[in-house]
């Protein structure tokens, strides 16, 4: 039973430099599933997530496609926001974009620099992260690898100690810069989403969402520079890192090239059946796509509007609810209105989203 009256959410939103997939969407989904169950039991949600319009990756895309980086990104945003509407994702109350809130990290490495949890180096700005790397529990060479996949690098010379990371970059030649205390730069991913969710929703939060992907090292610094710079602990009260998407025997990424595509898929299925194909499962586990999928969920959503006409009672409801209650146990609570029928069945259809969905 919560304890609270209303959570605060943040969620990692998209870098949009790329057209929506299933691991996106699953990422989505399953908080917006969670927001559902929250409301439904009597508390006020207020829901954060962000868009990482200022980023590496971004700026690299654009600049392959001959596009200012601003616009590549407001294209993207459209396909991404169309995607989400069909798969009844609820529009969060506050989408701050990282364009608009450099001012706040600015001030959040000031902040850093005078207690001594940052150090400027040549126009960039240091995060000290050797305690973010010891409480990591990776090993050495994973979390160098998890490093230099996230655009980081743990060779830096330029760095104190190896998990030492930008929170200000200083820019050069044509990267987006901005006029700061340590001359022209740009904001560092992690601190980013530290500046947009101390700014949005205050020092700490109750739930914070991301892909399972981001636990290292995007959420351990995003937590620990919050942490530094407001001496609130903890920054989140509750994690839910949703389990990756897998494809062709690897996780679902731009970079794998095992892109399924969420516009792709709602030209031959119904949104209702994505989606409850991406519920249909622990929220936690690494899971892998095959297309036959689809054709399942399909058919359990046809079972369930079919269960829905039943008279069904009052009591199926309450054990569906109990299902999702129990760390969201969608597959249980479609189990349970299935057999119950009625209410419990349009109560499923309705708390898991999948009437929001386009059919
Ligand atoms: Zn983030």
């Amino acid at each position: 039973m919560p304890l609270l009256s209303r959570a605060r959410v943040y969620v990692c939103g998209i870098t949009p430099y790329s057209v929506t997939h299933l691991g996106h969407a699953a990422t989505f989904v399953w908080l917006d599933t969670a927001v559902r169950v929250l409301r439904h039991e009597g508390l006020d949600v207020e829901v954060c997530r962000n868009v990482t319009d200022v980023d590496d990756v971004l700026t690299e895309a654009a600049s392959r496609a001959g596009t200012p980086y601003d616009e590549l990104a407001a294209m993207e945003q459209f396909s991404f926001d169309r995607a989400m509407s069909a798969l009844g994702v609820l529009r969060p109350a506050h989408e701050p974009r990282a364009h608009a809130y450099v001012a706040p990290v600015v001030r959040l490495c000031a902040t850093l620099l005078s207690s001594g949890h940052a150090y400027e180096r040549a126009g960039t700005v240091y995060f000290r992260g050797a305690s973010v790397v010891a409480d990591s529990g990776l090993d050495e060479h994973a979390r160098r690898a998890a490093l230099r996949d996230n655009g980081e690098n743990p060779d830096d010379a330029a760095k104190e100690h190896p998990g030492d990371v930008p929170v200000w970059r200083a820019s050069s030649g044509d990267e987006p810069s901005w006029a700061s205390p340590w001359g022209a730069g740009r904001p560092g991913w992690h601190s980013e989403c530290a500046a947009m969710a101390v700014s949005v929703l205050g020092a700490s939060v109750d739930l914070h969402g991301g892909g399972a992907d981001l636990t290292f090292p995007h959420h351990a610094y995003e937590c620990a520079i919050a942490e530094a710079a407001t001496g609130v602990r903890p920054f989140a009260r509750a994690w839910m890192r949703v389990g990756l998407v897998h494809h062709d025997g690897e996780k679902m990424a731009k970079s794998t090239g095992n892109l399924v595509l969420v516009p792709d898929l709602l030209l031959e299925h119904d949104a209702a059946a994505v989606r409850l194909m991406l519920l249909d499962r622990p929220w936690a586990q690494p899971w892998t796509y095959r297309p036959d999928m689809l054709d399942t969920a399909s058919a359990l959503v046809e079972n369930l509007y079919a269960a829905a006409g039943q008279p069904g009672t009052s009591a199926g409801r309450d054990a569906v609810a109990a299902a999702l209650r129990d760390n969201l146990d969608v597959p249980a609570a479609v189990a349970t209105a299935l057999e119950a029928g009625g209410p419990a069945a349009r109560f499923a259809l309705h708390v898991l989203g999948l009437d929001a969905a386009h059919r």
